[in-house]
C-alpha cells in the first residue's frame, strides 16, 4: 500500500529542508502521495512539483496550513487544493494576509520574550526565516543562538520523530511556553 504524507513544512515557512529535499526524502522513504502544507504561503510548491516530477508515480499535492484561533486555543488548518487553484487572486490575497499577520505576531513574540528577560534580536529572527514567512521556530533558534535555551531541548522533540522530515517537531506550542516560561498566546505564532 502507498504511504502518504499530508502534512509538511519546507523552508518556504518554518521547516528546515528545502521543498526539493522534503520530496526527495519522503520518496525515498516510500511515501507516494505527499502534501506541501506550509504555513500562510504556497511559494514552495512549484520548486517541489519539479522535484516531484522526477519521482515515477509521486503524487504531489499542493497545499497549505492556516493558524486560526479559537477562544481559548489555536488550531490549524490545513488545506488542499489544485494547481489551477494556486494562482487564485483571493487565495494569494488571503495567504499575504495571513503573512503579515505572522510578522506582527513574532514581532511581538520578540518583545514579550524581553520582558521575560530573554532578549533576541528580531532583526536577527528576520535573518534566520530569510525568505521564509517568519515563524515559531525562527524564534526559537534565535533564542538558542542567544543562549536562552539549549539545542538539546528544542530538539527533543524531533528526536521523538524520527521520522518526521521538516521541521515541525521544532518548537510546538506548549513546548515552546514551557521554555518560555509561558507566553500568553496572542503573541506566539
Ligand atoms: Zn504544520
Amino acid at each position: 500500500m502507498a504511504k502518504a504524507d499530508f502534512h509538511n513544512h519546507s523552508t518556504a515557512s518554518d521547516g528546515r529542508l528545502t521543498p526539493t529535499q522534503l520530496v526527495d526524502l519522503a520518496a525515498k522513504n516510500g511515501v507516494r502521495i505527499f502534501a506541501l502544507t506550509d504555513h500562510d504561503s504556497t511559494e514552495g510548491i512549484a520548486e517541489a512539483k519539479r522535484a516531484a516530477e522526477r519521482h515515477a508515480g509521486f503524487f504531489l499535492i499542493p497545499g497549505v496550513e492556516l493558524s486560526t484561533d479559537i477562544e481559548d486555543d489555536e488550531v490549524h488548518v490545513l488545506g488542499y487544493f489544485t494547481f489551477e487553484a494556486l494562482t487564485n487572486e483571493a487565495l494569494q490575497a488571503a495567504l499575504a494576509r495571513f503573512r503579515e499577520g505572522r510578522f506582527e505576531r513574532g514581532r511581538l513574540m520578540t518583545e514579550r520574550l524581553a520582558q521575560l528577560g530573554l532578549p533576541v534580536s528580531w532583526q536577527r529572527v528576520l535573518e534566520i526565516a530569510g525568505e521564509a514567512s517568519v515563524g515559531r521556530p525562527h524564534v526559537a533558534r534565535a533564542m538558542v543562538e542567544a543562549g536562552h535555551v539549549a539545542q538539546g531541548r528544542l530538539g527533543a522533540r524531533c528526536g521523538a520523530r524520527p521520522g518526521a522530515p521538516s521541521g515541525r517537531c521544532l518548537g510546538g506550542l506548549g513546548h515552546f511556553q514551557r521554555l518560555t516560561g509561558g507566553l500568553d498566546r496572542r503573541s506566539t505564532l
